[in-house]
């Protein structure tokens, strides 16, 4: 007999709270998760637990992570068909760590490029939570017994590890988690800095000029594309070494969906200023209505607080399910 109810694909993702997201955030990660929260079984959430390895100050900890879940809320992702949870309001996440934290390598642990990074950029804080960054990722992921992890391409060391993780707890206890395969869009992978086009656009990133927040206003957006580190040569098309233009190109196609070849011949004879105000016209287009819905939800705290709570009991079932497993698995005594 066919089975019309066959259960969705799993599909989970995080965003830390350590700014306002950026372009890149959106067009790397979030875009993707509106565009599967119908397709699929969705568990979108604030990753709070994660951002407090900078050590953030308390009260914008606070405010950055009603600021992020109201965000998510925006890109249209609904609270009731999908979970959208903040992570610390689900204890599970940080039980399991522990026990994955036993389960994963010093040496492995050791090979994240993100660790070294940001141990790089924080040198007065390189704490072993920073370091232990990507068990708990493998954590959030595996609870939910995740299909599809939609990441940026910055994120798909951590997605191996994850299932190295998973893998090895498997073949010492039979199967008890999901192997996740990483769901990374094509143009929106990787959008780089408009400062500095050879390094990944951050919303840590103390320079502004260098992102775009998705909350900036029209005007903002124009200035800060048509200040965008480019090129001597004046002709937009793409290649090795362009970077700033290849970055733009890529800004551009995300937006309006032309390819390459498109572009191209768009602008074929033009110079850079023109080039640049179409690029920041399709971002503002792009991000305008997220912004207004934005605005709109944060000023009702009490829709946001019972969201997060409906998020949290959703996820809390999934997870301690899952939990519950591994601990038995393990060897924890059950009463
Ligand atoms: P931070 O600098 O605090 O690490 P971030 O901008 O890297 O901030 P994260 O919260 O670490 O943001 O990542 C959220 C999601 O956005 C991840 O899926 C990540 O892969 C994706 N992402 C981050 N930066 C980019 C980028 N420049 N281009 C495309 N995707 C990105
Ligand atoms: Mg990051």
């Amino acid at each position: 007999m066919e089975n019309n109810q066959e259960k969705k694909q799993t599909v989970l993702s995080l965003i830390q709270p350590t700014g306002t997201p950026t372009l890149g955030n959106y067009l790397g990660a979030l875009k993707n998760w509106k565009n599967m929260s119908d397709g699929y079984d969705c568990f979108f959430g604030v990753a709070d637990l994660h951002s407090i390895t900078v050590r953030p100050n308390p009260a914008d900890l606070r405010r950055r992570t009603t600021e992020m879940y109201a965000l998510l809320l925006a890109l249209g992702l609904d609270p009731h068909k999908n979970t959208v949870f903040v992570q610390s309001h689900v204890p599970a996440h940080a039980q399991l760590a522990w026990i994955l934290d036993c389960y994963t390598q010093f040496g492995e642990a050791s090979r994240m490029t993100q660790f070294k990074d940001k141990s790089e950029k924080h040198p007065d804080n390189v704490n072993v939570g920073l370091f232990a960054y990507p068990v708990l990722m493998a954590s959030d992921i595996l609870l939910y017994q995740t299909d599809f992890v939609p990441i940026g391409i910055d994120q798909k060391q951590h997605l191996e590890i994850t299932r190295n993780i998973a893998d090895r707890f498997n073949g010492l206890y039979g199967n008890t988690f999901k192997l996740p395969e990483p769901f990374i869009g094509k143009s929106g992978a990787k959008i780089m800095s408009l400062q500095e086009p050879t390094k990944k656009m951050s919303k840590s990133d103390t320079n502004p000029k260098a992102y775009i927040s998705v909350l900036d206003d029209d005007n903002t957006i124009m200035k800060k594309i048509k200040s965008a580190v480019t090129d001597s040569e004046a002709r937009v098309y793409r290649k090795d070494g362009k970077d700033g233009v290849n970055n733009l190109m890529g800004i551009y196609s995300c937006c309006t969906g032309k390819t390459d070849e498109e572009i191209e011949k768009e602008f074929d004879g033009k110079g850079y200023g023109d080039f640049k105000t179409a690029v920041g016209e399709a971002v503002c287009d792009e991000l305008r209505p997220l912004r207004e819905e934005y605005n709109r939800l944060i000023s009702d705290k009490a829709y946001l607080t019972e969201c997060m709570k409906e998020g949290a009991e959703k996820a809390s079932y999934t997870a301690e399910r899952t939990l519950r497993k591994a601990m038995k698995k393990v060897g924890f005594l059950q009463i």
